[in-house]
Order: C-alpha cells, then sequence, then structure tokens
C-alpha cells in the first residue's frame, strides 16, 4: 500500500515548506520537498494543496473513563473525538474503575483499547501509598509513566504520606507526572467558603478553593522530592504564574499546560459555569497571560487536554456539587489554532508543544515527527474556513462540549493514524483500531 500526500505546507521541526509525503506500509518513507511528485504509481493519492500538514497531536493527559465510569465516556466514543481533533495517539490516566495500580488493571486496559481505540494509546500506571513493590515488574517499553495525585480527591488515589512520595520519587523507573494542589488547604479554604457562602458555593469561588496558594505549595514539594532525588517530574496542568517561577531550573523537570487553561479565564465563569470547572481551578486572566508566556519561553513544555469528561447531570451545582472536568479532545488542536492566529505562539511552536516535545518527553518511539521511517500519524489542517461547533458534531459520550456555538477559523481536513486515514470528509473510520505506542 502506497500513499502520496500531494502539494500541502509541511511544518516540522522549525520549518514551514512546500512538499508532499510519501507513506508505505503505514510508515513515512519518502519526505519530498517542493512539489515534486515522485515517478511511482500509488494507491491513494492525497490533495493537500491550502493545507498545513503537520504530525498527529500526541496527547499526554487524558481520562477516557473506562473501564468502570462508561457512563461519561469510554475508548470508543472518546477515541473517535481524538481522532476528530487530529490527536493520533494518547495517554490515558488511572483514576477509572478499578484504578490502574495493579499489573493486572494495566493488562485490563490494554485488552481494551487493542479491541475498542481508533487511534494509538498507552496507559500510565497510578503510584499509591504502597504500591512502589510494582515498579520494578513494569514494562519501560509500553507505558510512558507513573501518575501521582499529589494531594487530589479526584478518584480516591490520593498518596499523602511523606515517606511513600519519598518511595516513590526515589524508586520511580519511568517519568512521574504529578497532579499538584494540597488538600488541607483546598480542606480549609471549602470550609470557611462554606461557612461564607453555604453548602455548595458558586463556582465563580472555585479558583478561591483550589487556590494559587494550593496548587504551588504542592508543585513546591514536587519540585523539592525531584531534585533531591533525581527524578525525572513531569507536573501535570500548571495554572498559576506563581508555580512558573518554579520551574526552568532544573533539566529533569517539566511542566504540561492544558488548552482549557490557556484558552479561558475567570471572566469565562459568568458565560460557560460549571462547564469549565476543573481540578486545579481555570485561575486569572494574568496567570493565562503567563502561561501563554511561558509556552515560548520553554517553561511549559507540552500542550495536554485533561480531556475529563463528566454527563451535564454531574455537572450541576457549585463548587461542592457539580463534577470538575470537561471534554476537550476534538477541539484542543483546532483552539490552539486559533491562539496561533491571535499571535500567542507560532504555528512551529505549536507542533513542538503538541507533536515533538510529547514525543521526546516520553521517549515515544518513531512518532511525533515527519520524518522517514518513521509512524505516518499524521493531520492536515486547513485554515480560514469557519464553522461552529453544534451539537451534532460532538463525538465525546457525554454529548456536551465548553466549546458550542463557537465559531473556529481553522478545520481539521484529515487525520492519518499509522497510514490509515481514520479520519475524513467529517466521519470517523470506526473499522479501524490504533496501535500500543512503544517507548524508550
Ligand atoms: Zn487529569
Amino acid at each position: 500500500m502506497r500513499t502520496l500526500i500531494q502539494s500541502g505546507t509541511l511544518v516540522n521541526e522549525g520549518q514551514t515548506f512546500e512538499g508532499s509525503i510519501v507513506i508505505e506500509d503505514g510508515k513515512i518513507s519518502q519526505i519530498i520537498q517542493r512539489n515534486t511528485t515522485p515517478e511511482a504509481s500509488y494507491d491513494e493519492v492525497i490533495d493537500a494543496s491550502g493545507c498545513f500538514v503537520i504530525p498527529g497531536v500526541i496527547d499526554d493527559h487524558v481520562h477516557f473513563r473506562e473501564p468502570g465510569l462508561t457512563e461519561k465516556a469510554d475508548m470508543d466514543s472518546e477515541s473517535r473525538a481524538a481522532a476528530a481533533g487530529g490527536v493520533t495517539t494518547y495517554f490515558d490516566m488511572p483514576n477509572t474503575i478499578p484504578q490502574t495500580t495493579t499489573l493486572e488493571a494495566l493488562e485490563e486496559k490494554f485488552a481494551l483499547a487493542a479491541k475498542k481505540s481508533h487511534v494509538n494509546y498507552s496507559f500510565f500506571f497510578g503510584a499509591t501509598n504502597d504500591n512502589t513493590g510494582l515498579f520494578p515488574q513494569l514494562d519501560v517499553h509500553r507505558i510512558p509513566g507513573i501518575k501521582l495525585f499529589m494531594g487530589s480527591s479526584t478518584g480516591n488515589m490520593l498518596v499523602d504520606r511523606r515517606e511513600a512520595l519519598e518511595k516513590i520519587f526515589s524508586s520511580s523507573p519511568l517519568p512521574l507526572m504529578t497532579h499538584c494542589e494540597d488538600t488541607d488547604i483546598i480542606n480549609r479554604n471549602m470550609a470557611e467558603a462554606k461557612e461564607k457562602y453555604g453548602e455548595d458555593p458558586k463556582v465563580t469561588h472555585h479558583p478561591e478553593i483550589r487556590s494559587e496558594e494550593a496548587c504551588y505549595e504542592s508543585t513546591k514539594l514536587a519540585v523539592e522530592l525531584a531534585t533531591k532525588h533525581h527524578a525525572r517530574l513531569h507536573v501535570a496542568h500548571l495554572t498559576t504564574a506563581k508555580e512558573l517561577g518554579l520551574l526552568g531550573k532544573e533539566k529533569n523537570i517539566t511542566a504540561e499546560a492544558t488548552v482549557s487553561h490557556l484558552y479561558f479565564c475567570d471572566r469565562d465563569y459568568a458565560a460557560l459555569g460549571t462547564r469549565i470547572k476543573c481540578n486545579p481551578a481555570i485561575k486569572t486572566e494574568c496567570d493565562r497571560e503567563m502561561l501563554r508566556e511561558a509556552l515560548n519561553d520553554g517553561r511549559i513544555t507540552v500542550i495536554g487536554t485533561d480531556h475529563a469528561p463528566h454527563l451535564l447531570t454531574q455537572k450541576e451545582g457549585g463548587c461542592a456539587k457539580a463534577a470538575s472536568g470537561m471534554p476537550m479532545i476534538q477541539f484542543s488542536l483546532v483552539t490552539m489554532l486559533e491562539l496561533v492566529d491571535q499571535g500567542v505562539l507560532s504555528l512551529e511552536r505549536l507542533v513542538e508543544l503538541m507533536c515533538h516535545n510529547p514525543a521526546r518527553l516520553f521517549d515515544v518511539r518513531q512518532r511525533g515527527f515527519l520524518r522517514e521511517g518513521y509512524q505516518a500519524d499524521i493531520v492536515l489542517v486547513r485554515p480560514n474556513t469557519g464553522w461552529t461547533v453544534t451539537k451534532d458534531i460532538i463525538l465525546s459520550k457525554c454529548g456536551w462540549s465548553p466549546m458550542e456555538g463557537h465559531m473556529f477559523l481553522w478545520r481539521v481536513e484529515r487525520t492519518l493514524c499509522n497510514g490509515h486515514t481514520v479520519y475524513g470528509q467529517g466521519k470517523v473510520d470506526t473499522n479501524y483500531i490504533g496501535q500500543s505506542v512503544e517507548f524508550r
């Protein structure tokens, strides 16, 4: 099977150029600069004129909710949303039911994905107060890292004992990805807010409860532990300007920002309410501006989504009752392309942060770049073609999006996963199954 992607504008490793890509047996066999067609016959020719051609997005942070929470989402539905959004690889988080904190639970997820995932996949292993004994048995070629909830209530995976934290940081054979929010500070803030505003404070108080202080203290502890034990630390979903001050000093410490925290700020609670309630909370406009700045100076290394669907009925109420998290994967790339149009970052930098850097950071084998010999995970995006997000196009099982009603100027035209068109002309090829990603 030979495919030619012809006459697109390729964006890769800081370069933007007219070119074509030849795909053979699922891999990129040739990258041709300028519009010369190599002399050979092809089974398939894809016209990319007017499109930018970039590597498939690698989303290092999703919650596809399977197994155990499939009323919200599952691997089938969310990987369709990923394909439609230009995401060809995702790493799913361990706060499912059962939690991915045993080798058996990890195997169960791989088995499910091998039947249901329409793009490439892998899974984080979850650390608990007492499972470091399993670390030596983890296959470092098969999973990206270990997820550690340092003081988050989500999914009851809180690791809060100091000696457990020391053990995890000193013995992890893989990058540690941390959710950093200090539970004691959050509990104190929540008690104060309930006293002032009643049992279920309005969502506008969410960033006061899940406060800057709660984030900063926890991230500071993670940075201290990683420095002490020379651990490879990747701080998930950074939300405050203050935490950025902790970064950029040590090479073994990196951070992720999410599309939601880069796009929304506290002023958006008025219009979107609990739809944009997530943990850590969306903070001030100033925090958002500083996060955007950090995209360009290297303190933020990766953009993920923290795609975390809930049913709308579960989003009712305020700070105490409404579930935290929102779906984002279907619109993450086009949202960031909107920020490119606004001058927040360049298209080359977007490709660095959403495609190259996740591959580098987690040592992904042969993905994340347009390179000869690499897997043909490729996305075609078209600028200047306005369209509006309506309910009927949302593929996430929960059936809603914080982007509903929004008009985008960029469109994902086609997504190829391992050389196969998994999304094109508005349709996902649901017969296609992605691959288990290899590492290191
Ligand atoms: Zn998350």
